[in-house]
This record gives structure tokens, C-alpha cells and sequence, in this order.
């Protein structure tokens, strides 16, 4: 052990096709991803102190390694004299949560004004004007879903490129629709899940960075991944000319590899993928 975690484990910090994600990840242990372009937080893992300013939260399923640190994050922020966070959790598990941040509140005798919400998948929510939160499914153990960011811009309209400005203003303000909606998939995170995820959820594909789960690489690992509902390198081998990604970031994986054993396994992952292929790994 070095520290809180695993030897050659701990806090990660990578840059992915221009998006910025640190935390840590270790299956069963912890699991947080701060996003500080989007000033959102995936998951709690055990909400360490740099955590404690992100308002918003999006976490997948009520595994602890993911959500330990709610209640600590709650009473931090009240502490901080921070508003509540906004925390979004599968519907399934609102009610747990709910009493959960309330069994907390009568210890502590003080209100922390978290905000639990729903999640379920279609759900769409505009996080800044440029920026909406899509809700994915999931597909793991327990009630999860999944969470996709997308730039959201105003294009004008195809017709009208080239026309002068007074000329686009007028039509504007005749009520003619002179931009179109366009989406951008930035980043899409699915949680933990199985394999089934890329059935269930083809999005994950087309994102322009993909923070997927692969908690297990060795054969010996399959049935053990299949049991539990996790990624095996396997199945990504299985698809790796499907992903249309910029960037990749693997991460979670089982605290029973070392991490040259976890390099050396994704080795295995073909060009052109591999060049994508971003570990969630601290630096050598
Ligand atoms: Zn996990
Ligand atoms: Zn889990």
C-alpha cells in the first residue's frame, strides 16, 4: 500500500481529447472523477477535501466505492456554508439515499439541503446554456444509469450561410427559424456495467471521449467479470473497430493487478485503437 491505495495507485489526472478528468478509480475501493470544465463531479468515491466544492453530482449506482462520501460531502458543504448539492442517482435508489441523507441529518441535528434527484435514462438537463447532461442507461448489479455530456450550439441554418447580417436579423425577427440545434457527445460515462452496455447503449461509441470501465484482464478473469457485471479487455477487443472516439480512458480496474500488469494486458488492444487508448492509470 502507498498511502490510502494500492502501490502505484491513487490520484489520476489525464487529459482527453482537451477534456480534463482527475480523481481516483479502483474497483471496490474508490471511484471519483472530477470534470472541472463541466464543474461536475462523477461519482464521490469517499469525497476527499477537493470535492467538496462541486455542486453538482452525478453518480451511477449505490455501489460504496462510488458513493461513500455522500453524507461526508453534505455535511463539509454545510460546514463550508456551501448550498446543497444538486445529486442525481438512478430512481431506484433516491428513496435509500433519501434516508440515508436524513439519518445523517438527525445525527449531525442540522439540514444539509441536499438535492437528490432522480435519474433515469432520456432524462435531459440543461447544465449551462452551452451544456446539457444526458442521462444513458446502465447495465450493472444494481440499479444504475449512465450520464453523457454534450456542447449544445446554435448553427445558422444551411440556407442562409452567406447572407449579410442585417438581412439574417430581419428574417430573426420575422420569426423564421434561421439557426438549427446542433449536439456535440463531449464525454460519455456509463458506470460500472457489463458488456451488455454496448447493446443497450450504442451512444458510448460515438462520444468524443469514452471513460469506460475495464475492471478485469486476464483469461482467467472472464467468469469473475461475467459474475459481477463488470468489462473485461476481452469485450473491448471483441469491438475495437466500433469505436469512433478521440479518446478512450480506461479505468477501474481490480485493485488485484499491479499496474505494469495492467500496461502489459493493454498492450493486447490493436492500432488503431490503442493509439486512442488513454489508462486511468497515475504516470510512470
Ligand atoms: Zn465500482
Ligand atoms: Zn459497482
Amino acid at each position: 500500500m502507498a498511502g490510502d491505495y494500492p502501490e502505484g495507485r491513487g490520484r489520476v489526472r489525464v487529459e482527453a481529447a482537451d477534456i480534463e478528468i482527475e480523481g481516483v478509480s479502483i474497483a471496490g475501493h474508490e471511484s471519483f472523477y472530477k470534470l472541472p470544465g463541466f464543474r461536475t463531479l462523477l461519482e464521490f468515491g469517499r469525497a476527499p477535501e477537493d470535492v467538496v466544492g462541486y455542486a453538482t453530482v452525478c453518480v451511477t449506482h449505490g455501489h460504496l466505492d462510488h458513493m461513500a462520501g455522500l453524507a461526508h460531502h453534505a455535511s463539509r458543504r454545510r460546514l463550508a456554508g456551501l448550498p446543497g448539492a444538486r445529486v442525481f442517482v438512478p430512481g431506484e435508489a433516491v428513496p435509500h439515499v433519501e434516508q440515508w441523507v436524513e439519518a445523517a441529518e438527525r445525527l449531525e441535528q442540522i439540514e444539509y439541503g441536499v438535492e437528490v434527484v432522480p435519474a433515469a435514462p432520456g432524462d435531459r438537463i440543461r447544465l449551462r446554456n452551452d451544456l446539457e447532461l444526458t442521462v444513458l442507461p446502465g447495465r450493472h448489479r444494481v440499479p444504475t444509469v449512465g450520464y453523457l455530456f454534450s456542447e449544445v450550439r446554435q448553427k445558422l441554418r444551411d440556407e442562409f450561410i452567406g447572407r449579410p447580417g442585417e438581412e439574417i436579423a430581419a428574417l430573426r425577427a420575422r420569426g423564421v427559424a434561421v439557426t438549427r440545434r446542433e449536439e456535440i457527445p463531449l464525454l460519455a460515462y456509463p458506470g460500472d456495467c457489463g458488456d451488455e452496455i454496448f447493446e443497450a447503449c450504442p451512444e458510448l461509441f460515438d462520444a468524443r471521449v469514452l471513460l469506460l470501465e475495464c475492471s478485469f484482464l486476464l483469461p482467467e478473469d472472464v467468469d469473475r467479470a461475467r459474475e459481477y457485471a463488470h468489462i473485461h479487455l476481452g469485450d473491448i477487443l471483441a469491438r475495437a473497430d466500433l469505436f469512433r472516439n478521440e479518446a478512450v480512458v480506461l479505468t477501474h480496474f481490480s485493485q488485484r493487478y499491479r499496474p505494469e500488469e495492467i500496461r502489459a494486458a493493454l498492450a493486447a488492444i490493436p492500432e488503431p485503437l490503442s493509439r486512442r487508448i488513454i489508462p486511468f492509470l497515475p504516470p510512470l
